[in-house]
């Protein structure tokens, strides 16, 4: 079914890899897609690592084939700057999320500025604290100005494990705003759009493989894309995608390489 597909775009966490490990099969198909002149890109919703760092890892692993990885980083600051201009903002998150704010012109406040915040962007923060998720939750109803990476309630981590995700943060403190978040990453389009813009190829001629059917699969159809539902444990909704597959294996075998 997916002979004809141009361009591979592949979520990272719970579908690539789990924490630092690859997902069986990952680096075989990678390359054999690869070899076969098929475009990759990597697009992710991890809001606490940039572009360049994920390319790092992937090397890290043994991918070197990757040259395109996106990631909400890459473009939260110029989101922020088109909804609500040159902003304050209270940045709860990692600090990656923090320089590429202020690197694309925007004041970074601390909790301790909080009332000159304009803007609150909520990432996944390692180092939460009452304190820190008492002053976004009361910039963002001041403001109702809530910018986020993602709204994945959990990330993946080995052996099947999990982190509370970047969406649990943000459900707490929308609950407490009463404000609806501006989501940056997938299933929001932008993203999708930049990853085929750099493979040169048409939304009808790429495949989205991932594991979330929220994220994923459904920010994928928005756009255009094919759907591939990574689902190892064989656990799938149906008509969510236009394929479920339960091995890179099986990917492999429907791009035909
Ligand atoms: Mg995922």
């Amino acid at each position: 079914v997916f002979e004809s597909a141009r361009g591979f775009v592949f979520d990272l966490d719970g579908c690539v890899w789990n924490g630092n490990t690859l997902s069986p099969g990952v680096a075989d198909t990678l390359g054999r897609l690869h070899r076969a002149g098929r475009g990759i890109a990597f697009l992710t919703n991890n809001s606490r690592a940039t572009a360049a760092e994920i390319l790092r890892r992937l090397h890290a692993l043994g991918i070197t084939l990757a040259e395109h990885a996106l990631t909400p980083l890459e473009i939260i600051g110029t989101v922020i700057a088109q909804r609500f201009g040159r902003s304050r903002v209270l940045v709860i998150g990692a600090p990656e999320m923090a320089a590429v704010v202020a690197g694309a012109g925007h004041e970074v406040v601390g909790v301790e500025r909080q009332q000159e915040a304009t803007v609150l962007a909520l990432g996944n923060d390692f180092d939460l604290s009452f304190e820190r998720l008492a002053a976004a939750c009361r910039v963002a109803a001041r403001t109702g100005a809530l910018v986020t990476p993602n709204v994945d309630a959990r990330l993946p981590v080995e052996n099947g494990d999990f982190l509370p995700g970047c969406g649990a943060l943000v459900a707490a403190v929308a609950a407490a705003a009463g404000v609806a978040p501006i989501v940056v990453g997938k299933p929001e389009p932008p993203l999708f759009g930049i990853a085929l813009e750099r493979l040169r190829v048409r939304a009808d001629q790429a495949v989205m493989v991932g594991d979330s059917v929220p994220s994923d699969m459904r920010g994928a159809r928005r756009v255009g894309m094919r759907t591939a539902l990574y689902a190892p444990d064989g656990v799938a909704a149906s008509g969510e995608a236009d394929v479920v597959i339960r091995s890179f294996d099986d990917l492999r075998r429907l791009a035909g390489v």
